[in-house]
């Protein structure tokens, strides 16, 4: 009797190791999938801006350099195809970090009113060229003091108010709001833009994935900023999320919590 009943424990033993192996195998091969989809996706990106530049040099190089009007041209399209270049490798290296927890979340106790604020002076050109008017839901008239990294919380702000403008209408506004919930904030970027069918929402915090992938070119998009937007909110343990309507516009909302 002993010995049968120690056959099954080293019988459970050996299907519980079995099992554990399966997991990690499963995992590798995650892992491995996730790694491949990456490279290529970045192989991709980077396939457009630098065949665009090697055209214009070629260009160049066929005559239109001796053209005073025309080599200007071709050298400013050259340029703005090294700046997507640029945005791209900037996004990857933040995403990157983030990733794989180099960079920490601070936690400091800030306005985010002040940040917001900062948000719209930095990004008021922008959203001049397309006669965007950025503003604020109320008039807050006092400090709405957080927790959380005053400089990630920037970077989400900062994403999402670009993405409002960039996807927004001309003549149209980005309007930012503060709720208050409890322990918590809920900060809400709204605007009357083109807005996201509803069969893509789900998917729009994937790294590199777009709606309309050339207009998200055209107008200097990587494919990431969400994605980090998302990797931000989690690391603070808060929620974000998007109601959006094709042809209406979209609302990114997220959670930060109330400083003590
Ligand atoms: P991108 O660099 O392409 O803007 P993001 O990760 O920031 O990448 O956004 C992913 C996609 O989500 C965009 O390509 C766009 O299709 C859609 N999107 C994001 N924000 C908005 C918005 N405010 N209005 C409409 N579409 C949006």
């Amino acid at each position: 009797i002993a010995r049968t009943s120690d056959l099954r424990m080293v019988e459970r033993e050996v299907s519980e190791w079995a099992e554990e192996r399966n997991t990690e195998i499963r995992e590798l091969k995650e892992r491995e999938a996730f790694r491949r989809e990456f490279i290529g996706n970045v192989s991709h990106e980077l396939k457009t801006p630098i065949f665009n530049i090697q055209g214009y040099i070629l260009t160049l190089l066929d005559g239109a350099l001796d053209d005073p009007k025309i080599n200007k041209k071709y050298l400013n399209r050259a340029n703005r195809s090294v700046d997507r270049m640029i945005a791209l490798v900037q996004d990857m290296d933040v995403l990157n970090k983030l990733e794989s927890g180099v960079m920490d979340v601070r936690k400091q106790q800030f306005d985010v009113l002040k940040t917001i604020r900062d948000v719209f002076e930095m990004l008021e050109d922008k959203a001049e060229e397309k006669s965007i008017k950025l503003k604020l839901k109320k008039d807050y008239d006092r400090p709405m003091k957080v927790e959380g990294d005053p400089h990630r919380i920037e970077q989400v702000l900062a994403n999402l108010v670009v993405n409002a403008v960039k996807y927004g209408k001309e003549k149209g506004y980005v309007e930012v709001g503060i709720f208050d919930m409890d322990d918590k904030f809920l900060i809400e970027v709204a605007d009357n833009g083109m807005g996201i069918p509803e069969t893509d929402i789900p998917r729009i915090f994937e790294r590199f994935y777009r709606v309309d992938k050339s207009r998200s070119r055209d107008v200097g998009g990587s494919g990431l900023g969400l994605a980090i937007v998302k990797h931000i909110v989690d690391a603070h343990k808060q929620t974000i999320n998007v109601r959006s309507t094709s042809g209406v516009g979209s609302t990114f909302s997220f959670t930060l919590k109330k400083a003590k």
